[in-house]
Parts: C-alpha cells; structure tokens; sequence
C-alpha cells in the first residue's frame, strides 16, 4: 500500500448542471469514471459536449454506468473514439436500454458532419462499447485490484438505475446517480443507504417539492374521461424511458378495471415500443405491487385498445382514425419526434387536448405551450393553440427536495461529506445549504471542474 491511501474525485461535468453526469475518481494507481453523459439544453452547453475529455480516455480501468438516460451514457462513444480500451460495467437492464438508446442518438447526431460526430456516432463505436460491457446483479460485489470493491444499489429512477457504492481502505463512497421519485408505480423504492463515509449526489429538485403526486392517476383519469366526453384526441408528449411505460401501466390498470371507456390508444414512439419491450422482458426488477399484478397472468403494458405504430405510414394513418382516441409519441418536450406532427395537427383544434407529464426545459416547443402561448411555431407553419393544456407534475422521475434530506437523513450519523451535482447551481446549492442546516452535516455545491480529495 503507498503511503497516501486517498482519494480524488474530479466533477468533469455535472456539477452546476442537471445533465452530462461525467465523474472521474483515482487513487492507488487506479483510475474509474462514473457516468459519461450528455451534456443538454443550450445550445452554448451542448457545445461543451465535443471538447477533448479532461483526462485521458486511454488511462481510465473501469467506466461505471448508473443507468441509461442519455445525460449519463451519451458520450461513451467519444470516450471510445478518444481511445477508452477499459472496462464498462452497469446492472444489466442498463446495458441494454443503453444499446437501444445510443442507438437512438446515433441517427440524429451522426447527421452533424461538421463537428465530426460522424465520426464518434458510428455503429462500430457502439458495438465497441457494448463489447466491452460486463454487468452486475444489485448487491453483487466486483472486486477490483488495489483493494477496490464496487457495487450497485436499487436507485428507484428508472428500470436498472443503481447508486454506485465503493468500498476502498474501510470507507464507503457513494455516488446516486438519479434518485428515484419512489413510491414509483412500477419500480420498488429506492434503497436505503446508512453507512457512507462520502456521498455525491444528485440535485435536480434540490430547491423545491412535487406536487400532487398522490392525485396523479386520478388526474390523468379525469384527463383521458373528459377528452372521450369531448370526442377529442388526446396527444401526450412523452420521454419514452420510463415515464411511457408507468403511464401505459396506469392506463392498462384504468381500462382492465372499466375506469375509462373504451378507445384506441396509440403507443406512436419506435424508441419507447423498443424500450417497452426491454420492460416486459425484465420485469422482475419491479415492486412487489407490480410483481403480484405480472402474478395473475396480466401483460402490464398490453391492453384492449392498445396499438402500436412502428412505421411512418401506420403514424400517419392516425390522423384517420375517428375520435375520441388517444395518441402516445415522443419526445417529452415536443423538440423533435413524432409528437410534433401530431401538435401541428391537433392544437389548433378546442376539442383536442394536450397532456404535459414531465419537465419542459425552457427552449422547448414544450415549454412554450406549458406557458401558454397561443401561437407556436411547428414544422414550419404558424399553429394555433385552442386545445385544452394539461399538466400533471407528479410524474417526476426525481425525489424532490424534502425527500433528497430525508434520503441523506439516513447515513447522518456517518456520513462525513456530501457533494450536491448534477441540478442547476440555484438548485445544488439550496439543498447543500438545508443539509447543513437541518442536518447539520459538511455539504457543499462544487464547480464543473472541480477537484476533491476523500480521506480514505
Ligand atoms: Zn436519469
């Protein structure tokens, strides 16, 4: 053992922003990354995205993956490109909704020749990354030489999510990734943790609460019975991980038990059918509620109605069917996907509803309409908004500020320093702050950039 046993932990990015979760630790003569995602939103942020990694891609042993949102896996093929030979490791639902994720991504950016993305977005590169995957079971330990133990614990965001925690010289380091807004419908709660030395951790919600989470189903009841009495069509932007599949969760609940009448419901998403079925495939990850529905034989995410549009000419045809009915289409936030042609057609009309169930970044065609405006800008067309705009926030995918403390409260006793990331600066430094004050623990908000050193 050399004489300095300690710990560096370097915040490349994600610290200061919600997205482009990218941490590198190193010590003992080892060198591990946790996440390397995408950086989103502003275009000047997006920018940042194509500049050389702060360290060298070669020299990194293990790159560690929390789960498969692009704003954590997105970058893998850089680091490839930039000569990544190493090992990647996640649980092993992440390992596959990152292949169909990255393979997403690839259409849209490999399109950007001029900064060379053509180059990094190839499919050679992502079957490179998936070569090198290895996966573990939640609790299962990876021993890795110089005396570093690593393991994943079930972080409640999102199917495979888990919270990173290392066990190096008797301390325990744990990095959140995204922490889930539990009680989730489909996946159990996210695990407690009592016993870290360190915690670096997200902060997306960190300065404020959800509401309504308790009425979510019922408002989206209320949603879906007062557009069939309308004879309208209901479009409902969706992100098509996660959020897509706890909403056709819902909605199989609702029409098996004669909640809601009868309509056709278009599932209009080929990146979320894809995801879906990792869903039905690895259902056993989910919570002991949902266990006991997949126990009587029902297909969680099938139900009368139901339909899926994989081709361009079935989505098209759509617009045929007569109403009421139901239309499912990414992405979350209307930049792009096939939500927008939909929003072109039915916004104008004020039988028609629009259902909001996520976050709209500011910049968003879903931004614009979440605030109001009555003329949006679509496909190159002036369109008018007169359909109904709902909003439900209880869908969140994130704990929010009261439930952040609360999972820190449990390792209180112990934990000797806890680092805010990923969540916008306002955001990180409220909730560094309130742990201090209600918990009295050392919490800070670092930079992008920034270097620590943990005493191990
Ligand atoms: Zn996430």
């Amino acid at each position: 053992m050399p004489n300095d046993t300690n710990l560096k932990v370097t915040f490349c990015s994600g610290a200061g922003t919600v997205t482009g979760s990218n941490f590198l630790l190193e010590g003992n003569g080892k060198k591990f990354l946790i996440d390397c995602g995408l950086i989103q939103g502003e275009k000047l942020a997006d920018d940042t995205n194509w500049d050389p990694f702060p360290y060298d891609a070669s020299k990194i042993d293990i790159l560690f993956i929390t789960h498969g949102h692009i704003d954590h896996i997105g970058r893998i093929p850089k680091l490839i490109s930039e000569g990544f030979t190493g090992k990647i490791i996640s649980t092993i639902p992440t390992k596959e909704i990152t292949a169909i994720m990255l393979e997403d991504t690839m259409h849209l950016l490999s399109r950007d020749v001029e900064r060379g993305l053509d180059k990094i977005y190839t499919e050679d590169n992502i079957k490179k990354t998936i070569s090198l995957w290895e996966t573990l079971e939640y609790h299962q330990v990876l021993n890795v030489d110089h005396g570093f133990q690593f393991s994943f614990y079930d972080a409640g965001h999102i199917l495979g999510s888990g919270m990173l925690e290392i066990v190096y010289n008797g301390k325990k380091i744990v990095f959140t990734g995204d922490l889930g807004n539990s009680p989730s419908p489909l996946l159990p709660d996210t695990e407690v943790i009592t016993d870290a030395d360190y915690l670096i951790m997200e902060s997306t919600y960190g300065d404020r609460n959800h509401e309504n989470r308790n009425e979510r189903k019922s408002k989206l009841m209320q949603v879906i019975k007062d557009n069939y009495n309308r004879k309208g069509t209901l479009i409902i932007p969706t992100f098509s991980l996660e959020r897509t599949q706890e909403l056709l969760y819902e909605m199989d609940s609702m029409v098996e038990n004669n909640l809601i009448p009868r309509m056709p419901i278009f599932l209009d998403s080929p990146l979320a059918i894809r995801l879906t079925d990792i869903y039905v495939k690895y259902e056993k990850y989910f919570n002991k509620e949902t266990l006991k529905v997949v126990a009587t034989g029902d297909e969680l995410f099938d139900f009368p109605g139901l339909k899926e549009t994989l081709l361009t000419d079935e989505s098209k045809a759509i617009l045929h069917v007569p109403n009421p009915k139901i239309i499912i289409a990414g992405s979350g936030m209307s930049n792009g996907g096939r939500i927008t042609h939909h929003e072109k057609n039915y916004l104008p009309n004020v039988n028609d509803t629009i259902l909001l169930t996520g976050y709209q970044a500011l910049g968003t065609l879903g931004r614009l309409i979440f605030d109001g405006a009555k003329r949006l800008h679509i496909l190159g067309e002036e369109v008018k908004l007169n359909a109904h705009v709902e909003t439900i926030s209880g869908y969140s995918g994130h704990k929010d500020s009261d439930h952040l403390v609360e999972f820190v409260q449990n390792m209180a006793n112990k934990v000797k320093k806890v680092y805010v990331v990923m969540g916008e600066p306002k955001s990180s430094m409220f909730l560094a702050q309130k742990l201090r004050d209600n918990l009295n623990i050392d919490a800070s908000a670092p930079d992008a950039g920034e270097q620590v050193t943990l005493e191990c």
